[in-house]
């Protein structure tokens, strides 16, 4: 079964509002850790973008898409997602990508 996220009430999803948008605060600058998704192991289930706290999770038609502009590094996606597609590296291994 594919969850996607036009079936979410559009006042309430389990954590915030995804169609209005709860990305309004620096959410990016609190992540210590990013999550990096192994494409291979994604069945496009959407669990991950509905438990995703500010709702950075981006659809992309067959999998999901971090904004690190508001991925706040929680790991809850990774804690979530049933295929481990998921894996938190450490921020610093990204420091020259920005
Ligand atoms: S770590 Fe995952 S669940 Fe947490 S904010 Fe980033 S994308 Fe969302
Ligand atoms: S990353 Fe995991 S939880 Fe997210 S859509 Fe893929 S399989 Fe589902």
């Amino acid at each position: 079964m594919v969850i996607k996220h036009k079936w979410i009430f559009k006042t309430e999803s389990p954590w915030s509002d995804a169609n209005q948008l709860m990305l309004k605060l620096d959410t990016g600058s609190w992540r210590t850790e990013r999550p990096v998704l192994d494409k291979a192991k994604c069945n496009y289930c959407g669990l991950c973008a509905i438990y995703c706290p500010p709702q950075c999770l981006k659809d992309k038609g067959d999998h999901y898409e971090v904004d690190l502009a508001f991925c706040k590094g929680c790991g809850i996606c990774a804690k979530e997602c049933p295929k481990g597609a998921y894996t938190m590296k450490p921020e610093g291994g990204f420091a020259n990508e920005g």
